[in-house]
């Protein structure tokens, strides 16, 4: 076993200092012994104190063993040599390489956090406090961004768009948001049957989803139904907002803020490409089942209204405006009108 020195070892469970010995069993490992108690350990696991004239030395054991108290002797240094510059350096790269790591994961994670979490519920608590004019704003810009690009006139009989309003504005009456409501028809012969909300309450048909619906007024009501649940529940400006957080968000971290600069035209046009969210859809599709039955109608109608739309659409690609194709429902959001039907009592005259 070589030589031993003689130290006190304070473990940290109690105040008393235990006589003990150390030693070196084997290059690089050292060796306590005390009161039968061994304890054997790498010798880089442990820290020396520097050398103070001939102040005892300590020695700071791995695992949170306590620590010895021991005179200085030339085999200390022997047995616990002091590392390389060379190795220093590495180590000390080595933490900045794991920590920058740990930074890039951390950015990452923030960034994933912000967009997916931070972000909606940010735009939902902001969309309430956006004030009036603001919507107005970003409503008629979207809606004269599609007169210039996919809309026409409507060529519906004058007489039975003013009777689609009278149901519209009944349908909407007493609703929080019933004030903002307006009707608008429009014939889109490169977007065919189709119809949405914007931020500022205007509800557009298309002649065509018109046309579609034939002689059954319900189906109307149920998209209109449909479209007044993104209006109550803000849907196009927590989307707008979302959209523009990111176009300015985006300019930050890649230092291009030419996009934010021009936020107030590309907003609408923002708003017409990313659509509106999966959870954004069955929120108005369960709000627009509530508003129907409430009026007599059986959510069975949205069903029949969403396959017929279906079947128009097919899976025909809708060009630059991909968010009206998330309109044509998925078949889970027909099944769920059905399940809504299925608790459809008509109302008792
Ligand atoms: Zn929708």
């Amino acid at each position: 076993m070589g030589e031993a020195l003689q130290a006190i070892w304070y473990d940290g469970r109690g105040s008393r200092g235990r006589p003990a010995l150390l030693s070196c069993p084997a290059p690089g490992r050292l060796r306590l012994d005390s009161e039968g108690e061994v304890l054997e350990f790498a010798a880089r696991q442990a820290e020396l104190s520097p050398r103070l004239g001939r102040m005892p030395r300590t020695l700071r054991l791995p695992e949170g063993r306590g620590q010895l108290q021991l005179a200085d002797s030339p085999l200390l240094d022997a047995w616990l040599p002091v590392p390389s510059r060379v190795e220093a350096v590495a180590d000390w790269l080595e933490r900045r390489r794991t920590a920058a790591l740990a930074a890039a994961v951390a950015t990452v994670a923030g960034v994933v956090f912000f967009f997916q979490v931070a972000l909606p519920w940010m735009a939902n608590r902001l969309a309430p406090a956006i004030p009036a004019p603001i919507e107005g704003m970003i409503g008629r810009q979207a809606m004269a961004l599609l007169d210039r690009t996919h809309f026409q006139a409507s060529r519906l009989p004058v007489q039975r768009r003013e009777a689609l309003k009278a149901r519209f504005h009944a349908l909407v009456e007493g609703l929080p948001r019933e004030r903002d409501y307006r009707l608008a028809f429009r014939r889109a012969p490169s977007l065919g049957p189709n119809a949405f909300a914007l931020p500022d309450g205007q509800v557009v048909l298309t002649d065509e989803l018109v046309e579609l619906a034939g002689d059954r007024d319900e189906l109307l009501l149920a998209v209109m139904a449909h479209e007044a649940g993104h209006h109550e529940h803000r849907h196009g400006m927590r989307q707008a907002l979302e959209s523009s957080a990111v176009v300015v968000v985006a300019g930050f971290l890649f230092g291009d803020l030419s996009g934010a600069g021009s936020l107030s035209v590309s907003v609408p046009v923002l708003l017409l490409e990313s659509g509106y969210s999966r959870r954004s859809e069955s929120e108005a599709d369960a709000f627009a089942f509530g508003l129907l039955a409430r009026h007599g109608v059986s959510p069975g109608a949205f069903a029949e209204a969403m396959r017929r739309l279906q079947q128009a659409h097919g899976d025909r690609e809708l060009g630059p405006l991909t968010w009206l194709s998330t309109h044509p429902a998925g078949s889970e959001r027909i099944e769920a009108a059905e399940r809504a039907a299925e608790d459809f009592r008509p109302p008792r005259r």
